[in-house]
């Protein structure tokens, strides 16, 4: 019998304390929160139009992606990388946009592997059949891949490129072959649009080694739309699981970890919820986001970067480039997730555009 009574809590809960293990160290943000996991955007580009991330009707034909020039080259990433593992970052995830639509994305990983990091990326999964191998022999470690549904038309919908779930199951199996796995599998979760579909993943993948992680559907940027009645708390996904394969609460890994842990009771293996909206995680938040043209952001709905780019060009040192992180970094208070509400995710609610996920990256 399941041991574990599921809360359903709708509503963010009011900021608490920093938790104790972070309280008071030299290089902290004002809530006491250390540096320790970096996302880096490598490209702005994809070729997806997921619904909830870069609609097609916002990043059609006449969208102005970022030209060439004003992408930080391989050797400005892994020389930013070096610093950012100099002040204790131990985690440095590649994102997007599409990571692998970057060029020679393996030379990058090449570089960054030999930093004592854990090193990972998120990919949608459409190249990964062919870039598995190069990958896991450039360095890279292990990987995320989002899928939304295993329903081909449902999928197709969501990611408004007629991409089959074939090939992305595909790209699963090659990165598992190639010795990147357990993959972990990201599904954003939608109301009315493949919340239907929990079930078939987790029946899926259970006792295949990976891991499914569902995701909150998110008010990030300000084009995709976000209501909170498009939100299926993550306390409900798991609530449906149970009532099929009971789950059992598992400890986290690490201290800021993302995903909430439930493990199969029958030792078919483990999901994990990210509930971004309905449990806001802001009092462990140790993550920040460089975008794909060099500027640092302290929270997913920032709206305002701080420039390395012109640093690094302008021939900073290491010691600038440490002091300029360290400061942005102590300055930071962001803890939008327990302070929003449906007010404040309307993108007219906001002075200034929330910045879109395709280009800091997720
Ligand atoms: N293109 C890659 C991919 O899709 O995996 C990497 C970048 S994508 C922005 C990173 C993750 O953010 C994906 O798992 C995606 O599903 C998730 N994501 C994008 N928009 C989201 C939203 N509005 N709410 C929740 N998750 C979102
Ligand atoms: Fe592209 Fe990933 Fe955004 Fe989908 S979620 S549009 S695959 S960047
Ligand atoms: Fe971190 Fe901002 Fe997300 Fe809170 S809302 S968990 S501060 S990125």
């Amino acid at each position: 019998m399941p041991e574990k009574v599921i809360p359903i809590r709708l509503a963010a809960p009011p900021a608490r304390a920093p938790a104790p293990h972070y309280a008071g160290g030299a290089f902290a943000d004002t809530l006491g929160r250390p540096l320790r996991d970096l996302r880096i955007s490598v490209t702005d580009r994809c070729n997806f139009r997921c619904v909830y991330c870069m609609p097609r009707e916002v990043f059609d034909e006449n969208y102005k992606f970022l030209p060439q020039p004003q992408l930080l080259s391989f050797e400005e990433i892994a020389r930013l990388a070096r610093v950012f593992v100099g002040l204790g970052v131990k985690k440095i995830r590649l994102t997007g946009g599409e990571p692998l639509v970057r060029r020679d994305l393996e030379r990058l990983i090449g570089m960054l592997a030999e930093l004592d990091v854990d090193l990972t990326l998120t990919t949608n999964g459409s190249l990964l059949a062919k870039k598995a191998k190069a990958l896991k022999a450039a360095g890279l470690k292990r990987l995320t891949v989002s899928l939304d549904s295993l329903d081909d038309a449902t999928f197709k919908a969501m990611n408004d490129a007629d991409f089959p779930v074939a090939k992305v199951l595909e790209g699963i199996d090659a990165a598992a072959a190639a010795g990147l796995g357990p993959v972990k599998i990201n599904m954003v979760v939608k109301r009315g649009v493949n919340d239907t579909h929990v079930l078939d993943m987790a029946r899926h993948f259970r006792g295949s080694g990976h891991i499914v992680r569902y995701i909150e559907f998110m008010d990030v940027g300000s084009t995709n739309g976000w209501r909170m009645d498009d939100v299926i708390p993550s306390a409900e996904i798991v609530r449906r699981i149970h009532a099929e394969f009971p789950l059992l609460q598992a400890d986290p890994h690490y201290p800021g970890e993302v995903a909430e842990r439930w493990r199969y009771a029958d030792g078919a293996g483990e999901i994990g919820v990210i509930s971004s909206v309905t449990q806001a995680f802001c009092r462990d938040c140790n993550r920040l986001r460089l975008s794909t043209e060099g500027s640092m952001y302290t929270c997913l709905f920032g709206q305002n970067g701080h420039d390395l780019r012109s640093l690094l060009r302008a021939g900073a040192d290491e010691d600038a480039l440490r002091d300029e992180i360290v400061a942005v970094w102590r300055a930071r208070g962001d803890r939008y997730s327990e302070i929003r509400t449906a007010q404040t995710a309307l993108p007219e609610a906001a002075r200034l555009r929330k910045v879109e996920m395709s280009y800091i990256g997720g």
